[in-house]
């Protein structure tokens, strides 16, 4: 078969993954987002199908265990729409959680995040893990080495949440200097928040995949650098490694809101991509390199 992608459906081989969104939320809550919980199936199908109509195909959803992931709402809003969506396991920063959630769990988190990869009914298809402000704290540390083991165990990618873009080099020291995750197993998020060419070049170059988040109100300082980021790769012959998403975390931030959300990708990102860089560099961008990203040689079972 090939590598697949794990959807919340089922496998999918690598190549039938079609456009896809690299980083988005169709549910979410944490304590540290009080009142912009995504919880809303009904809203969360209504973006999807906006994404659907204008030609999307997959959307990989970033939230992971502990956060309102919802994975049989996953299941059931891929069924309804037809879309390929790709659900998380892992954790995020700690303060997402509370103190005894993580005490909890501590000495087997690579057996969670491997048991959400490979047993039903809806398995997870990556595994989630966040750094800190230009560094890793204990948590971090622990969750990502954990991560690293479930990686092993499963071929999962490790997606990372950067926290405002930074750390990327910290990251991957740990992840694939220390712990042996191979860089092209390494998906690393929110780098157009940090819009440092030289640490972009760097990370491409290490060979782990880039992505980037469509625009937002919080972010909208950055956002408008998004270009020269992917120029600056394109022209570094690193076109294969970027990813985007619309990465929608609240409510308002949805297209059926006050935001840009999950259509903005295709309705005004791809086609201004394709101008500016060329249409090959669009496809790619949507189609090849998530399909080479989020699929894995899963062990049988
Ligand atoms: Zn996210």
């Amino acid at each position: 078969m090939g590598p697949v992608v794990r959807t919340v459906l089922g496998d999918v081989p690598a190549s039938e993954l079609g456009v896809c969104d690299a980083h988005d939320h169709l549910f979410m809550r944490s304590p540290r987002l009080p009142g912009q919980e995504l919880d809303d199936a009904e809203a969360a199908g209504a973006e999807l199908r906006a994404f659907r109509r204008l030609g999307g195909r997959a959307v990989v959803q970033w939230t992971p265990r502990g956060m309102g992931r919802r994975r049989a709402d996953l299941a059931a809003l891929a069924s309804a729409t037809g879309a390929h969506v790709i659900a998380a396991t892992g954790l995020h920063q700690a303060v997402h959680y509370a103190p005894e959630y993580l005490e909890r769990d501590r000495d087997r988190l690579t057996e969670l995040f491997v048991r959400d990869l490979t047993e039903g009914p809806v398995r997870a298809g990556l595994v989630k893990v966040a750094g800190g402000f230009h560094g890793l704290d204990e948590h971090a540390r622990h969750v990502m080495t954990a991560a690293a083991q479930a990686h092993h165990a499963t071929g999962a990618a490790v997606a990372v949440h950067l926290e405002l873009g930074t750390g990327a080099d910290e990251v991957l020291d740990l992840l694939c200097e220390k712990l042996d995750v191979p860089p092209g197993r390494v998906v690393l998020g929110h780098l157009n928040r940090s819009p440092d060419l030289r640490v972009h070049l760097r990370a491409a170059r290490a060979g782990a995949f880039l992505a980037f988040d469509g625009p937002s109100r919080a972010h909208h300082a950055t956002d408008w650098r998004l270009f020269d980021a992917l120029t600056a790769l394109a022209e570094a012959g690193h076109a294969d490694r970027v990813l985007l998403g619309g990465d929608t975390t609240t409510a308002a931030a949805r297209s059926s809101a006050d935001g840009p959300g999950m259509p903005y990708l295709l309705r005004r990102l791809r086609p201004a991509l394709a101008k500016e860089l060329g249409e090959r560099f669009a496809r790619q961008v949507f189609v090849a390199n998530p399909a080479r990203a989020f699929s894995a040689d899963w062990p049988v079972e």
